[in-house]
């Protein structure tokens, strides 16, 4: 089935004995047995639940994978991942990526003897030169965030593939209607669900899918051992999220990829950051995902910019967040990206004059009225 149909059907055709086509919430936490030694499939809610159940089946359908896991928050889906890894484990990540995600591994992970170097990914001979005795595992953001850089997923999983590293690949901002990490030969895909699949910022979510049966026993196993579980209620919320993702990413892309032109030829700005935009980043996108995305990052010309501009914006949002129906902007330096080390953001390029856009489904003329304006202003009290 294509995925338009498996998303706006999830939940459909589940519940027997009254017809729902909204899938109930269960929040039941304990059931009942049968018989001794026997199961109706459910025990106790936090090994399954029927309601997180549904939802764990549709995103391993939509990625194309053997099973999905339902977590409290994208953090939690990458933290139960990680605990595949052992002390003394090396992993290669994205240079830039996700700033909770930096967090994690260097506050948490390393106090627990994993190691890790950030590679820009798109370079096969850097990631190659990063690797020691002692990497187990590489993950991969694309388009990176916030500077959407984009990685040959199916080149990279094979190079890992061939060296016996696991492959982790957090799938946030394309989600499984725009890019399918398991088909280009991933091993494991996370997402944080809060953003597009939930497309609402009203649910807090992550998703783990995993492509081979013994990979999901061993994160099963996790997922029911370490309990950062996701609840019935948010389950719920964010399959009526999931249900209008085919529309929803069409038309954020269609309005980044206008505002992202209308950016490029503004005075105020600098450089703008779009998958479409570098012949080769736009080649690698095109034969690996459908469309180019949401999410963009500009420079404005001047560092005194930032803040006037961001006051003066009155339809999109200054907010921390991505992948709603709402437009919003944030400053990587301060906001996403504040506990990168200086000399790594520098290295990265997320300087004090970037912003990352996460473009929503509003009309494009109100939301390029408002940048303009807000830039505009910029320009002159500067
Ligand atoms: C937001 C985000 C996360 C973390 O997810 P939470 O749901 O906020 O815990 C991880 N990766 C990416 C790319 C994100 O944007």
């Amino acid at each position: 089935m294509h995925k338009e149909t498996i998303l706006a059907q999830i939940g459909n055709h589940r519940e027997r004995e009254t017809g729902a086509i909204s899938f109930p919430v269960y929040h039941s936490t304990a059931y009942r047995h049968p018989g001794p030694g026997r199961s109706t499939g459910f025990d106790y809610t936090r090994t399954a639940n029927p309601t997180r159940s549904v939802l764990e089946e549709a995103i391993a359908e939509l990625e194309g994978g053997d099973a999905g896991f339902a977590c409290s928050s994208g953090m939690a889906a990458v933290q139960t991942v990680m605990g595949l890894f052992s002390p003394g484990d090396h992993l290669i990540v994205s240079l830039d990526l996700y700033g909770g995600t930096y967090r994690l591994f260097e506050r948490v992970w390393v106090r627990l003897g994993i190691s890790f170097s950030y590679v820009d990914l798109r370079d096969l001979q850097a990631v190659e030169a990063a690797a020691t005795p002692q990497t187990r595992g590489i993950f991969i953001e694309t388009p990176t965030n916030p500077l959407m850089r984009v990685t040959d997923l199916a080149a990279l999983c094979r190079m890992a593939r061939d060296k016996g590293w696991l492959s982790i690949v957090d799938n946030t901002f394309m989600t499984p209607y725009g890019q399918q990490p398991l088909l280009k030969g991933a091993d494991v895909v996370v997402h944080s669900a809060t953003k597009y699949l939930g497309g609402h910022n009203d649910v807090l979510a992550g998703l783990i899918v995993t492509a081979t049966p013994e990979l999901s026993d061993r994160v099963g196993e996790l997922v029911n051992t370490l309990g950062a579980v996701l609840g019935p209620q948010e389950a719920w919320l964010l399959m009526r999220g999931m249900k209008t993702l085919a529309l929803r990413m069409e038309k954020h892309q269609e309005n980044a990829m206008a505002i992202a032109q209308y950016l490029s030829t503004h005075p105020a700005v600098d450089q703008v950051y779009y998958p479409a935009f570098s012949p080769g980043e736009r080649q690698v996108q095109e034969g690996q995902a459908a469309g180019y995305g949401g999410m963009l990052s500009f420079r404005v010309q001047q560092e005194e910019m930032v803040s006037p501009f961001l006051s003066n914006l009155r339809l999109v949002s200054y907010a921390e967040s991505l992948g709603g129906v709402e437009s919003l902007i944030t400053h990587p330096a301060t906001q996403t990206h504040a506990d990168l080390p200086e000399e790594i953001r520098k290295r990265t390029g997320v300087c004090d004059r970037l912003l990352r856009m996460s473009v929503g489904i509003e009309h494009l003329e109100d939301l390029i009225g408002d940048l303009s304006r807000a830039l505009n202003h910029a320009r002159v009290v500067i």
